[in-house]
Formats: C-alpha cells, structure tokens, sequence
C-alpha cells in the first residue's frame, strides 16, 4: 500500500536546510517511522521542474547506499514532500559536532559504503554534485547512505550563491570553478570523488581542510586556495594506504583522479569486510 501525506504525524524536526525543514514521522496505522522532507513551494515553474526532477532522480535510484525514497506528495498550499527512510543517527556532520573520533579503520568503512554508492549514482549517470558531510546519513546499523540529491543545485540560482552556499561552494573540486586548467576529460563525475576526499579528510581531521578550526569561510581565498593551492593532505602520522587514498581523490586535475571502482580497490579500503561494513 502506498503511503499518503494524511497517515503521517509529525514527530519532531530532523533538520533545516536550504531545500527545506526535515521532520521525524509516524505513520499512523503501521508506527513505521520515516523522515519527511518538505520542499517549499515556490510560485517559480523553473523551480519546482527542478524539484520534481531530482525527486526522479531519487526514486530512481535503488541501493543500499542511497538513501530510499517511499513516496513524493504534493501538499496544499504548493509544497512538496518526500518520504524517506530515517536515519537514526543523523549525518556524519552531527556525529563529528558531537565529538566522535574517526579513526582511520571507522572511516575506511565509512568511505566503502559511500563509494559503493558513487560507483552506483555514476554507472546511472547521475553525479550527486554536494557530497559533503551534512549529506552523508548514518544510522546504528553503521550504514552510511548518500542523501540531498542536487536540490541544493536549484539554490545556486540566487544572486549571491557562493555567501549563502558556502558549504556547497567549499566542496567544489578546482575543475568545476575552472574546467579549462584542471578539467582534462573532464565529464562531472571527478567532482564527486574531490567532495569525498575533502570529506574524509575533513571528518580525520575535525575540521574543514582548507581553513584553521573555527575559522570563517571567506570565498574567494577560499576558491584560491582550491584552484592555486596545493590539496590537502593527511599528515605524516597516518598511514601510508590512507595518505595515498586520499592523494588519488584529491588530484587536482579531474583526469588524473581516481574513479569510483578504481578507488574501491584501493589497498586503503582492502581490510573493509563488505558484508560487516
Ligand atoms: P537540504 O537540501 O535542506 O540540505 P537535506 O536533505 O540535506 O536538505 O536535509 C537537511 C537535514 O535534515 C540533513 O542535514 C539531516 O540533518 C536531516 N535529514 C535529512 N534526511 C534525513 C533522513 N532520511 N533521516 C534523518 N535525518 C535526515
Ligand atoms: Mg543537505
């Protein structure tokens, strides 16, 4: 039986962000908990297109490292919502604010269940384009699932994008603000990988790369400091199967990163049992 907008109470908000408010939710006849994104309407054709088209992106997609989607409604008023699975530990932004060590063996499988889930969104042509922390769930099961399927895409159409999306902008790999320079067969896909680098590093480390801890993001040092600086990079204390993970992720030119299957064979994530990951 499909699931209606009316046999769902809201529980609690999960989380606020640009696409809209997340709430924790009960289905009334069968307590099956789920988290229900509602996108705000917007009087905008070209915004709600877009909307509905990354909702097809979701409900397109079928793996164990996607988040799963249960159904779309359209609520009276013109907001949108999507049902989906609840993850009960929040995103590994939340656990890393919540002071959770990641150790290189908790983020080796971390880093194969969301790799796992790239090589699937790229063998189906969908690159997710904001793969950061905060779009990265986590439930007590341990499994990670890739979630905000490029709504955060329609936001960039506002006049000041990189101020009011700096977390999105900051995940941004050199090729995408320059494809010329660093884009040698440059197809998208690369991005991904780059979001996944910073992310790793960023979770090891405990705070975002490319700034000191605390510090303000400020855009356009920090755009230079992606297309003109080195990466970054591990240091000399981790070891050398983690420094190299991240090095193939984090190669400046998109050409010469390493692909999702590739990195999937990688001796960093070798020890990874898939079946306990
Ligand atoms: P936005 O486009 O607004 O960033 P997200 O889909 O990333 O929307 O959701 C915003 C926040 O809501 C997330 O960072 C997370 O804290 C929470 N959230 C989203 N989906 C779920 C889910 N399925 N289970 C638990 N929490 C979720
Ligand atoms: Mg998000």
């Amino acid at each position: 039986a499909s699931i209606s907008a009316a046999d769902l109470e809201k529980l609690q908000v999960l989380g606020h962000g640009n696409g809209g408010t997340v709430y924790k939710v009960r289905h009334k006849h069968t307590s099956a908990i789920y988290a229900l994104k509602v996108v705000h309407g917007d009087s905008d054709p070209a915004f709600r297109r877009q909307i509905l088209r990354e909702v097809s992106i979701l409900r397109r997609t079928d793996s164990p490292y996607v988040i799963k989607c249960h159904g779309v409604f359209d609520i009276p008023g013109g907001d949108i919502a999507i049902c989906m699975e609840h993850m009960d530990m929040g995103t590994l932004e939340t656990l890393l604010k919540n002071g959770v060590v990641f150790t290189e063996q908790l983020l080796a499988k971390i880093c194969h269940q969301v790799l796992s889930g790239l090589e699937y969104l790229h063998a189906h042509k969908i690159i997710h384009r904001d793969l950061k922390p905060s779009n990265i769930l986590v439930n007590q099961k341990m499994e990670v699932k890739i979630s905000d399927f490029g709504v955060s895409k329609i936001m960039q159409r506002t006049l000041d994008p990189c101020n009011s999306y700096v977390g999105t902008c900051a995940y941004m790999s050199p090729e995408r603000f320059d494809p010329d320079t660093y884009g040698s067969n440059y197809d998208g896909y690369a991005g991904d990988i780059w979001s996944l680098g910073l992310t790793l590093l960023e979770l090891y480390m405990g705070h975002f790369p490319y700034l000191a801890p605390g510090q303000r993001p400020d855009w356009a040092t920090l755009m230079c400091a992606i297309c003109f600086g080195e990466p970054p990079a591990l240091p000399e204390s981790t070891s050398e199967n983690f420094r190299s993970f991240i090095e193939c992720c984090l190669q400046k030119d998109s050409g010469k990163r390493w692909r999702a299957t590739q990195l999937l064979s990688h001796p960093f994530l070798s020890n990874v049992d898939a079946k306990s990951a």
